[in-house]
């Protein structure tokens, strides 16, 4: 298990643009980070700069507290699980599995332990003859995998992994991969758009933007206490509600309507203030709460989405399933302005 620093990392690309800005992270032996963000973000580029497939245009990278900028990719001991798996279609799957070991020379008795180590550990074993043209999506992404353990890198490197896999194969491997980290407990850095895979699988979240870090912190940390307005809805589903408010001592109005906050915000007034859809509780025929107007409504099957409107404003909320509203219908709804999340009207920073 090794430990990686990224230490004020940037790279610009050779027409000039700046993909990664500055970036630090501190990943510790066996931790799972996931770079999480919105496409184009940076996420790919800075794993590239780690695996040695980008150059570094400043700042240092260290494997076990060695500088490895100038270290060619091989020479890094990481492993790279690629989103298209990158099998040689002409090669069975035990030789795609072998072909990194046969290159660096082990003993033919060594890479039949190890492949056959990886395969059992992967659940592969029976696939072992057949060619990547002969396996479904999910299988392929295994031997994808079971040809990065095999090498016993220092750090796994994950780039979207699961992400030509339909919705169902997803989450299966998802656990798998889960299952995988917790009984390796390898290094590993992945790559992913999807909150709920960074979520699920990532001791820590580095969640970007623009190719800088907005927030680095335990899953839960950046849903509940997300740093700015970017990671309050980039985080939950579904999104978080913001609202335009005007603070006034330790009230926040949001369009007609008055809330006392459980502590009194002076750095602002005006605000955007956060509310997740779950906080919203819904009633038919209550007096309690303020009246809206649904305009349309989403049905999960586990809970009912309502969109409501109360002249300008707009919000979503959470009822359960088969709550028994249709679109035009009031109804009334409560605030619990002590989880409302608060952030600066100008520069989105949490309050
Ligand atoms: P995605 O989820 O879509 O893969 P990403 O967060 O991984 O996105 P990157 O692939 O790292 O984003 O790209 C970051 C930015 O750098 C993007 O705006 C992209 O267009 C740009 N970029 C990527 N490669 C190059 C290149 N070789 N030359 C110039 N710009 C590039």
């Amino acid at each position: 298990m090794a430990s990686v620093q990224l230490k004020n990392l940037s790279k610009q690309y050779d027409n000039g643009f700046l993909a990664v800005h500055d970036i630090s992270i501190d990943v510790e032996p066996g931790e799972f980070i996931a770079l999480l963000g919105p496409s184009g973000c940076g996420k790919t580029t800075t794993l590239r700069m780690v695996a040695g497939l980008e150059e570094i245009t400043s700042g240092d990278l260290l494997i076990n507290g060695v500088r490895v900028n100038e270290l060619e990719p091989r020479e890094r001991d990481v492993a790279m699980v690629f989103q298209s798996y990158a099998l040689y279609p002409h090669m069975t799957v035990f030789e795609n599995m072998a072909f990194g070991l046969r290159i660096r020379k082990l003993p033919d008795t060594e890479i039949e332990q190890r492949v056959g180590d990886a395969a059992r550990i992967l659940g592969i074993q029976e696939l072992l003859s057949r060619k990547p043209g002969q396996m479904s999506g999910g299988q392929r992404q295994r031997v994808a995998m079971g040809r990065a353990i095999v090498r016993r890198p220092k750090v796994f490197l994950f780039d979207e992994p699961l992400s030509n896999l339909d919705a169902r194969l997803r989450t299966q491997m998802r656990m798998e991969l889960g299952r995988l980290h917790r009984s390796q407990g390898a290094t590993s850095l992945y790559v992913t758009h999807d909150q709920v895979e960074a979520m699920t699988l990532a001791d820590r979240i580095v969640l970007m933007k623009d190719g800088a870090v907005q927030q680095i912190g335990a899953p839960l940390d950046l849903y509940d206490t997300p740093a700015n307005s970017f990671v309050a809805e980039f985080m939950g589903h579904p999104t978080m509600n913001l609202l335009p408010g005007r603070i006034d001592g330790s009230s926040v109005f949001i369009g007609d309507l008055g809330f006392e906050l459980a502590r009194p915000i002076e750095a602002a007034e005006r605000v955007q203030v956060g509310i997740r859809p779950h906080d919203l509780e819904c009633h038919l025929n209550s007096t309690d709460g303020h009246g809206f107007t649904t305009e349309f409504i989403e049905t999960t099957g586990h809970e009912t989405l309502v969109h409501l409107r109360r002249g300008e404003l707009r919000v979503t909320a959470v009822a359960r399933s088969n709550f028994p509203v249709r679109t035009g219908e009031n109804i009334s709804l409560t605030f619990r302005p002590a989880r409302f999340h608060v952030f600066c009207g100008s520069t989105g920073r949490r309050l």
